[in-house]
């Protein structure tokens, strides 16, 4: 597995892999992976398979841009030796592990900003954060130049943005979407799981008891509102989760619902201590 930390480094080896034939998959993250994470990679290597082969690189990059001034991003975890023998273990070729610096150069005044989709939601609760999203990932695909890149359902709001700006920027960038990998008692795996106490831990499931009920409902006909409700009054019979935000919305392009005619997505967002957990199901009604 080639080990790669700098941005001329990688668009040197891009270089010599477009000269020895087959295709890229960038698998973005920002490390202290977990299976969730490695199932991108499969899918990834599954998508090579079926293109006549190729190589995948994930990226490692806590991307700074994306976290607000009082969000997490100095106890965002990190584990460069674990990442590396994780990934090596499931079939990665290349991994791309850039500097702050080699990302964000003195000077730089260009971003890209969804502006619907940026903003709503998790753009409201977390103002610039998927300006970051964007940004970064418009730059890793300048800087890998990947055919496809692999992303994960569990951040459903990232990847329909990311599928919208693929889209309207004519990115050439296929974009694979990856279900949620879940723990045994249903907890979506996330690298934020490791800073959750052991009473927050065990109680963190609710997320997916909740999801469950949303599901059934709107499979019989529920509307968004009552659809709501159960999952409120479900998260809210647990004591050590703190609603942030309950959301039915189009499964497509994120917009309002109130009677679902076509599939929807319940987006939940809910703090336990300091870690904000979130998690996301899409139901057909
Ligand atoms: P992160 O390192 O948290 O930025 O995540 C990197 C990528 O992995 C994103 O596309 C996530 O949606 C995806 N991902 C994170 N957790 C999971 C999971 N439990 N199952 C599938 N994909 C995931």
């Amino acid at each position: 597995m080639q080990i790669i930390r700098s941005t001329p480094d990688m668009r040197a080896i891009r270089q010599d892999w477009r000269q020895a034939g087959g295709k890229v998959v960038l698998v973005p993250t920002m490390g202290a992976l977990h299976d969730g994470h490695l199932s991108l990679v499969a899918r990834a290597r599954d998508w090579l398979d079926e293109q006549g082969g190729g190589r995948v690189v994930t990226s490692i990059f806590v991307n700074p841009t994306q976290f607000g001034p009082n969000e997490d991003l100095d106890r965002y975890p990190r584990d460069e030796a674990g990442d590396l023998a994780k990934l090596r273990g499931a079939g990665c070729d290349a991994v791309f592990l850039p500097q702050v610096s080699d990302i964000y150069r003195p000077g730089a005044q260009t971003h890209v900003e969804v502006a619907g989709l940026g903003r709503i939601l998790m753009g409201r609760l977390r103002p610039g954060h998927f300006r970051g999203v964007a940004t970064v990932v418009t730059k890793l695909f300048n800087i890998a130049q990947p055919d496809a890149a692999a992303f994960g359902e569990k951040d459903y709001q990232q990847l329909t943005l990311i599928r919208r700006m693929v889209a309207d920027l004519d990115i050439p960038v296929t974009i694979l979407p990856v279900p949620t990998r879940r723990e045994a008692d249903g907890l979506a795996m996330s690298s934020r799981n490791q800073r959750l106490t052991p009473e927050d831990r065990a109680a963190a499931p609710v997320l997916a008891r909740a999801l469950d009920r949303g599901e059934a409902l709107i499979a019989d006909g529920a509307g968004v509102a009552q659809a709501r409700r159960a999952i409120r009054d479900i998260l809210r019979a647990e004591p050590r989760a703190e609603i942030r935000s309950i959301d039915i919305r189009d499964a497509e392009d994120l917009s309002r619902v109130t009677v679902p005619a076509r599939p929807v997505v319940i987006l939940l967002a809910v703090r336990f201590g300091d870690v904000l957990l979130i998690d996301q199901r899409v139901a057909h009604p």
